[in-house]
């Protein structure tokens, strides 16, 4: 496991909450301590002590486990009719492209440092950042991958930085275009970049690093296979994530060039395991679920982008009830908040299928809380930290959530801060993650 400092075991190290959502289930009267390192040392039931840092209830921070940092320049921005009738993923895709074209590291760190600061506000306590825009007006790979690093320091988010590997324009494997020069990089390139960044995390307590053949349209087989070598090399074990079944034009481009859908195909010519990421899979088949689930592979889901983008609806109840690994990510950042995220899973079954409270645990009546469990322990799988939400040996990621309504029971008030938002609302722990990173200095790299 990874050795976590953070900013709030030095501001405090026992909190006290009316009620504490652990693995087991709520915990009333829940004592939590914390190690010097930022892992939680012991849970256990009892009366809070002087000194304790008290709040109403305590649940685990959710993980963000698909982010786009530079994308939230545009959110907002693209939703005017391009006039040919025809607005899709494709044609948003080109006005994303032209926003690449004003960015430095510079400005790409003041962007991520304000997007940090939000999704932390609401609720996100990590960020896997799917880094593709590599070169930036006159900055290096290197300098567009530390400003990353260095916003999610200054805001107080745990960083999983993902360097992307980008090699052709699509499956028939047609160049890159023009305007995708900033993202590619030749497999030395990349595997050069891994090596540096590789010795800047050791200096960034936050920071952990991954790969992203980006998708099955930018990478050739050759190429996947090279950058898993590179992954063996240089960061064995570490979290792979890919996009993959986002758009119904590469499944057909799939079927094409490959002979199969994408996921089956990948499945079938990768060694998928419980340490891959399919980001969106919105496209799956049944068969590929399967296949998905048999390898223990997580599903991250991007509802909000998704549906922004018009790219289609992952039938999540499917995934569910075979107990598949789900995680939530915030993409091309239209939405900060993991209870729109969240909400939006549960709306989308309950639109197909006429019926209502679909998406439970085991033993559960509320969505509210079974979906925050789920997305917290596939997001904490998807980051490459697998560990319990709130139990002993887990990162000390905590929100608190203060009830204004008393007659709710902890279920209830999880179901309110997912869908209405009534009579909950999160606290940011005093002297919490940002305050220990953000003083981290630059010069100290
Ligand atoms: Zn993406």
């Amino acid at each position: 496991m990874t050795a976590f400092k953070s900013g709030i075991v030095d501001a405090m190290n026992t909190i006290h909450a009316r009620a504490a959502l652990t693995d087991a289930g709520w915990l009333e009267s829940a004592t939590i301590c914390i190690g010097d390192d930022g892992l939680i040392t012991s849970v256990a039931r009892g009366q809070a002590a002087p000194g304790d840092r008290q709040v109403d209830l305590l649940v685990p921070g959710m993980p963000n486990a698909h982010c786009h940092a530079f994308q939230r320049d545009i959110a907002g921005l693209t939703e005017a009719a391009g006039g040919s009738g025809a607005d899709n993923f494709w044609t948003w895709r080109e006005r994303m492209f032209q926003a690449v074209q004003g960015l430095d590291a510079r400005a790409l760190q003041r962007t991520a440092l304000e997007l940090y600061r939000g999704l932390r506000d609401r609720g996100y306590t990590s960020v896997a950042e799917f880094h593709y825009v590599h070169r930036l007006g006159g900055s290096s790979a290197e300098e567009t991958a530390e400003a990353l690093v260095q916003a999610a320091g200054a805001a107080g988010l745990r960083l999983l930085l993902l360097p992307v590997l980008y090699r052709r324009g699509g499956l028939d494997g047609s160049s890159l275009l023009a305007r995708q020069a900033a993202f590619g990089l030749s497999l030395e390139q990349y595997g050069r970049l891994l090596e540096k960044l590789r010795a800047v995390a050791g200096r960034h307590p936050h920071l952990s690093l991954g790969i992203a053949p980006h998708s099955l349209r930018a990478v050739s087989a050759d190429d996947l296979t090279e950058a898993l070598n590179l992954r063996h090399a240089i960061l064995p074990g570490c979290p792979v994530h890919i996009h993959i079944s986002e758009q119904q034009d590469e499944v057909e481009a799939a079927r094409l060039h490959l002979g199969t859908t994408p996921i089956a195909w990948l499945c079938d010519n990768a060694p998928v395991d419980r340490s891959w990421v399919l980001v969106h899979a919105t496209h799956a088949s049944d068969q590929e679920l399967l296949m998905a689930r048999e390898r223990e592979a997580v599903i991250c889901i991007c509802t909000t982008t998704e549906a922004n983008l018009g790219d289609g609806s992952f039938e999540i109840e499917r995934w569910w009830q075979m107990g598949g690994s789900l995680a939530i990510g915030s993409d091309s950042n239209v939405c900060l908040d993991p209870s729109e995220e969240l909400r939006w899973l549960e709306y989308q079954a309950r639109l197909r299928r006429q019926r209502r409270a679909l998406l439970l645990e085991a033993g559960s009546m509320h969505p509210g809380t079974s979906l925050w469990r789920r997305a917290v322990a596939g997001g904490r799988q998807a980051m490459g930290w697998e560990s319990p939400g709130i139990g002993a040996g887990a990162p000390a990621e905590l929100l608190a959530v203060t009830v204004s309504d008393s007659s709710l029971s902890p279920d209830d008030a999880m179901d309110d801060l997912v869908f209405a938002q009534r009579a909950t609302r999160l606290e940011q722990l005093a002297g919490g993650l940002g305050a220990g990173w953000a003083s981290d200095p630059r010069s100290a790299d």
